[in-house]
């Protein structure tokens, strides 16, 4: 009798250690998930601070009037960005854009590019 009690508290822990483990696994994924989303910001804040940082480059000063503006390499900038799936027009600038063409980027690079 003592026997069968020892048996039943050992399956028992055996059911327990299972469900630990299946907790766990779903733990790691949720990890995971964290961890890819976590990327995808960071990412996603370089691109903002990178563009940030051109536009405040390209900001037109008074003082600046040596160098002749550089159009090309904002549009490329913006293009890039464009095509890397941010939006660059005004309405949802920096934003992803989940796979579709914005009209108002195209637009906006259109009269960039022209
Ligand atoms: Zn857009």
């Amino acid at each position: 009798m003592k026997d069968r009690n020892i048996l039943d508290t050992v399956i028992e822990f055996e059911k327990q250690i299972e469900a630990m483990q299946q907790q766990f696994g779903a733990f790691k994924q949720f990890i995971a998930l964290m961890m890819e989303e976590q990327q995808a910001l960071q990412t996603e804040n370089l691109h903002l601070r990178t563009r940030l940082e051109e536009v405040i480059a390209q900001q037109p000063t008074v003082e600046k009037n040596s160098a002749a503006p550089d159009v090309g390499e904002g549009y490329d900038n913006l293009a890039r960005l464009y095509y890397e799936g941010y939006h660059v027009c005004h309405v949802h600038f920096g934003s992803t854009r989940k796979d579709e063409d914005c009209l108002f980027c195209l637009a906006f690079l259109n009269k960039q590019n022209g």
